[in-house]
């Protein structure tokens, strides 16, 4: 495990790169990005390389018992807050309270056992109540020397000013769809339609694409939603009753296929907004079925598909927050339908 491998994010490994071979570490990290852009892995290579006892450069050196005890899970200077490892406080907690921040401030004010410093992972900070938060921020105003603690985040909103300011931001990035597929191609085994799928469902995220590649059940996922876009944009209404149907059904059953499903089309219609705007196919994701995302396009506005990307993305966010799955469904298949149908204007209901 070492910085090597993290594809895309060079410059925050610059940064950390410099923060090691220098020795000045801030007492604070916050790295913020999706869920899937590598803020755990790359905390965890960090805190590898800060606790061994004898590190080449920047880099762990993988044999010294600091090392062992990492891969083993059981380094005494290693807390991990809201992660599978997290004895008090599991990844699936929905909150992290003040009670957890106290045990892990007493923890981080203790000397290190057997590496130079004491390095904490948080997982989900933004989970932290604001009395969590406010007490974290002692430890913040007052650091123990040689602690480091490393807050990951899906963004900041939920977290205090105060908490924010005090930590160094590194913000991990989308990466874009050349980077996306030299990671994936590997994993893909081959398939070229599959690997496009994976692209366009991780919208730049590597481990939503690699988590893709590894459930069967989501292959088919960017085929259905070509199909969908089709008779959108056709707007046959006797389609429209089976798809609006067979989605709900989906919905029902599997639910996560149908969040897939919605990022594939949102990526479907980007692709078209992209073509309209450029006429350059090198930067389609779906760039195999360029003839299914161009047959279409001259009937449809760049302002329309610019609010279906949208408004598929908030249907999308919508599933996510437990939603009544058919409802978002059809409201959502209904705007769609006026904004990509060339007889949008005689929407009306179906189904
Ligand atoms: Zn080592």
């Amino acid at each position: 495990m070492s910085f090597y491998g993290l594809k895309g994010q060079e410059e925050i490994i610059r940064t950390l790169q410099v923060h090691l071979s220098s020795g000045k570490v801030p007492h604070a990290y916050l790295f913020t990005g999706p869920a899937g852009s590598g803020r755990s892995t790359t905390a965890r290579i960090l805190a590898l390389s800060l606790l061994c006892l004898q590190p080449d450069g920047t880099k762990a050196c993988g044999t010294c018992p600091s090392c062992k005890m990492m891969q083993q899970g059981t380094h005494p200077d290693f807390f991990a807050v809201g992660t599978k490892e997290d004895p008090i406080l599991d990844e699936d907690a929905r909150e992290i309270d003040v009670d957890r921040i106290r045990k892990l401030i007493a923890a981080m004010q203790e000397k290190p056992l057997i590496s130079s410093r004491r390095f904490c992972l948080m997982a989900g900070a933004e989970r932290m109540n604001k009395q969590a938060q406010n007490c974290l921020l002692k430890l913040f105003e007052e650091p123990p020397e040689n602690s480091v603690i490393t807050l990951i985040s899906t963004g900041q909103p939920a977290l205090l000013d105060t908490v924010v300011s005090r930590a160094l931001i590194l913000e991990f990035k989308r990466l874009p769809v050349h980077l996306m597929e030299e990671l994936l191609r590997p994993e893909a085994n081959g398939d070229e339609n599959l690997l496009m799928t994976a692209i366009a469902y991780a919208d730049g995220i590597p481990g939503k694409g690699f988590a893709f590649l590894k459930q069967q059940d989501l292959h088919d996922v960017r085929d259905l939603a070509f199909k969908l876009w089709t008779d959108l944009v056709k707007g046959d209404p006797r389609e429209m009753v089976n798809q609006s149907r067979s989605l709900e059904k989906l919905g029902k059953e599997k639910k996560q296929t149908l969040e897939a499903l919605l990022d594939a089309l949102a990526v479907i219609c980007r692709d078209a907004m992209v073509y309209a705007g450029m006429q350059d196919d090198s930067l389609l994701i779906n760039r195999d079925k360029k003839d299914m995302i161009i047959k279409y396009l001259p009937k449809i506005r760049p302002a329309s598909m610019a609010r279906a990307v949208e408004r598929t993305e908030k249907a999308r966010h919508e599933l996510g927050l437990q939603g009544s799955t058919p409802l978002v469904m059809e409201m959502l298949l209904a705007d769609l339908k006026t904004l990509l149908s060339s007889s949008g204007k005689t929407a009306s209901g179906y189904g």
